[in-house]
């Protein structure tokens, strides 16, 4: 599990700290039995606002750099928090940085403009293409990389998330860092959208032969749908890495009950998550992700999934730039 080996340009502030949530797990034991909850600072690597992207990126980048870029092309939603980063990192090193969003989502001026999309603008990234929901991304950036090829630039097209072999690197450096913290670590819980976060740490963890389960709370796919893509990421990332005896397919586990309407649609039990963890713990969780994997396990501490002595570990994947796209949630 040698990460040296890869290119890789710092953008990060790592290890990203561990900290207890006191006043949530006081507050959750005046209705129940709860676990010792722990927040892992992900929103804290320091980029821009943050979260799970720069990690990633500081591999991305590093390939970008070795194979002579000069431009990085990205794309997501509209309120991306991936394409945020992105455009940071692009201004952080010298590139120049060209953004597609997808309109996933049906909202208000404010999600159009402000949050993510303000950063964006501010960062200096170019906005070529606002495309309608359904549109193949992939193949979009592909296209403007073969204009900008042809005009002698060097584009570095990054997948939506960040999510290849490459990128989940970032997350399998992040299990390293859950493996040795100095808390016993007996669950991680997260948001799942394009797989490299859960992909990472699942490689990660069982690449060292640390039994630690990951749950992935889906803000988008179907359960099934979600642990084959990150089962089949995870793969990939450990056979990269030298790792090729078969991960098991339980290693993968998915909660998709979450998801309410779709991708970025706000629900009422995302809204109350992140109002409480507000008020409790002074945090700001985002509308998308972390706020709908809070609910998540709110529901499934409820559910009473853990037991009173387990240490469970909710990352904080970022985010909270979007929370300005989406104010009417809030009033
Ligand atoms: C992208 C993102 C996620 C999901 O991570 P993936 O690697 O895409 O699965 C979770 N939280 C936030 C805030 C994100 O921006």
């Amino acid at each position: 599990m040698q990460l040296a080996r890869f290119p890789r340009r710092s953008l990060a502030h790592l290890p990203t700290p561990l900290e207890p949530m006191h006043r949530l797990t006081a507050h959750l034991r005046e209705r129940g039995t709860a676990p010792n909850l722990w927040v892992k600072r992900d929103d804290c690597t320091g980029l821009a606002t943050g979260g799970n992207k720069t990690r990633k990126l500081e591999f991305l980048v590093g390939h970008a750099l070795a194979h002579g870029a000069d431009v990085l092309i990205t794309q997501g939603a509209t309120q991306s928090n991936h394409v945020r980063q992105t455009a940071a990192a692009a201004a952080a090193v010298g590139m120049r940085c060209e953004i597609l969003l997808e309109s996933r989502v049906q909202r208000d001026d404010e999600y159009e403009h402000s949050g993510n999309v303000l950063l964006d603008r501010i960062l200096g990234a170019s906005i070529v293409a606002r495309l309608s929901c359904g549109t193949d991304m992939q193949q979009a950036m592909e296209d403007r990389a073969a204009e900008l090829t042809e005009r002698g630039r060097v584009p570095y097209v990054i997948p939506g998330g960040g999510s290849s072999p490459i990128g989940a690197l970032g997350y399998v450096g992040c299990a390293h860092e859950l493996a040795t913290a100095s808390a016993r670590v007996d669950a991680v819980v997260h948001a799942t959208g394009s797989s490299g976060t859960q992909a990472g740490l699942v490689a990660g963890l069982w690449g060292s032969r640390v039994a630690v389960p990951v749950l992935g709370i889906s803000v988008r796919s179907a359960m099934s749908e979600q642990r084959a893509k990150v089962h089949e990421l995870a793969v990939e990332t450990l056979r990269q890495l030298g790792v090729t005896d078969e991960l098991p397919a339980d290693t993968v586990q998915v909660d998709d009950r979450f998801i309410g309407g779709g991708y970025g649609v706000p629900t009422d039990q995302m809204r109350d998550a992140i109002e409480l963890v507000a008020r409790t713990e002074g945090l700001l969780l985002d509308p998308v992700y972390s706020g709908k994997a809070m609910a998540g396990l709110l529901t499934l501490i409820g559910e009473g999934r853990f037991s009173a002595d387990d240490n469970v570990v909710f990352i904080h994947t970022g985010g909270s730039a979007a929370l300005f796209g989406y104010r009417a949630v809030f009033e």
